[in-house]
């Protein structure tokens, strides 16, 4: 069976075999760890885990979390569980805050790379056929390669352009006749702008199909960018540390949530707090178990995603994977601000409904909320947030193209 065969197949399991599949992977895994990788030997040693009493996923609780300080404290490949010669790739993790962190892939997990994205390429329809320009930067962050596996892989026609100058992706877009553009979420949006400078109608080109992910993004976003490319727009997940874009899981079809590929991870929801699980529709931070990566699983990562479990019915789409909702935002960007704790993307739904695309967040010793957009909105937008949000942030209106744009992810929030 090849790979894209094989992708389709993982799409369609029954819940009777992911769950076969999740509880063999998972006692596997939790050995695999403890006996390949001193870190996890001495860890759960200190936590007096008997990794034979480890039965199934409903065992996962009796394991210690994984933070992102100790990927940092066991630099460079101290959290291996293969030697160095079986590694045959790093990418690291800059995520928004803190020094980065890498991590290593084995042959086994490249393939496997492929075979999760080509889940996601096969649920959105993307083909042999299409042209797919790849816009993230290629190099240690895991964008660019991520997408370039997978298109590679199904003989698609590909553009690896990475991240470069706006006016060349759109040049690039308009003489070879894109049709799938992978992206961080908030390029498009700098692209239709310099598109409209170089007075090129994105709706009239034939891109199709946007894949964006690597920060979090609105459904009132969403909206503008499907109407700036005429085009459909898919959020693809993925963490580095649980291997890179598009690992994770893929954006349900009927768009209710993501689903998640629990036959290759494990996903629990936590208070960021107290660590305590929470139940199905509770929101808090997304815990991980990678279940098939070879070089460097992670038992229990607390990635700092903020989110909730949506269903772990079958979906309408015809799925049998849980969803979980979209990432709301990230554990260290949640402001607290006089009692209220809110994400840059509860600001950022309110915005983008009145048409405002570029905004700037800062947090201070009172909140000031810098966007591009006519003053006269000042008066309901305020409204809108005391309304939805409960405090009265400063406001302050800006001439368009005033804020920096970013080619990668943007920068929403600044605390000074
Ligand atoms: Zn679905």
């Amino acid at each position: 069976m090849n790979l894209v065969e094989k992708a389709k197949k993982g799409v369609h399991l029954t819940r009777k075999e992911i769950d076969e599949l999740k509880n063999r992977r998972f006692r596997a895994i939790v050995k695999y760890a403890f006996w390949r990788s001193p870190f996890y030997r001495r860890k759960f040693k200190e936590c007096g885990i008997d990794v034979d009493s480890i039965k199934s996923v409903e065992d996962v609780s009796k394991l210690p979390f994984t933070v992102k300080q100790e990927l940092r404290e066991n630099y460079p490949l101290r959290m291996c569980c293969v030697s160095k010669e079986e590694i045959v790739r790093v990418q690291m993790s800059g995520g928004t805050t803190g020094q980065p962190v890498i991590i290593p892939y084995t042959r086994g997990d490249v393939e496997k790379w492929k075979e999760l994205m080509l889940r996601a390429f096969y649920i959105a329809g993307i083909s042999s056929k299409d042209v797919i320009q790849i816009t993230p930067a290629f190099g240690l962050w895991n964008g660019g390669f991520g997408f370039h596996f997978a298109a590679d892989a199904i003989d698609a026609f590909v553009i690896p352009l990475g991240a470069g100058n706006t006016r060349n992706q759109i040049r690039f877009m308009v003489d070879f006749g894109t049709t799938v553009l992978c992206a961080t979420a908030s390029y498009p949006l700098r692209i239709a702008e310099v598109a409209e400078e170089m007075g090129v109608n994105l709706r009239n080109l034939p891109v199709s199909k946007l894949l964006l992910g690597a920060e979090p993004w609105t459904e009132e976003m969403r909206k503008q960018i499907e109407e700036a490319f005429g085009a459909k727009a898919y959020d693809i997940p993925g963490l580095t540390e649980m291997g890179g874009v598009g690992t994770t899981g893929f954006e349900c079809k009927e768009r209710c949530g993501l689903h998640v590929w629990e036959d290759n991870y494990l996903v629990e929801v936590v208070d960021p707090e107290t660590g305590e699980v929470l139940e199905e529709g509770e929101e808090g931070e997304l815990v991980y178990t990678s279940l098939t990566r070879e070089a460097m699983p992670l038992i229990r990562y607390r990635s700092g995603e903020v989110s909730s479990i949506l269903s772990r019915e079958e979906c309408e789409c015809g799925l049998e994977y849980m969803t979980v909702r979209r990432i709301k935002g990230r554990t260290d960007d949640m402001v607290i601000y006089r009692g209220v704790k809110f994400y840059p993307s509860d600001i950022e739904s309110i915005l983008a409904s009145y048409g405002i695309k570029h905004y700037q967040i800062e947090v201070g010793n009172g909140i000031l909320i810098k966007f591009e957009g006519d003053e006269s909105l000042v008066p309901s937008i305020l409204k809108d947030i005391k309304e939805f949000l409960g405090f009265k942030p400063k406001l302050l209106p800006l001439k368009h193209g005033t804020l920096e744009r970013s080619k990668g992810k943007a920068k929403r929030l600044i605390r000074v």
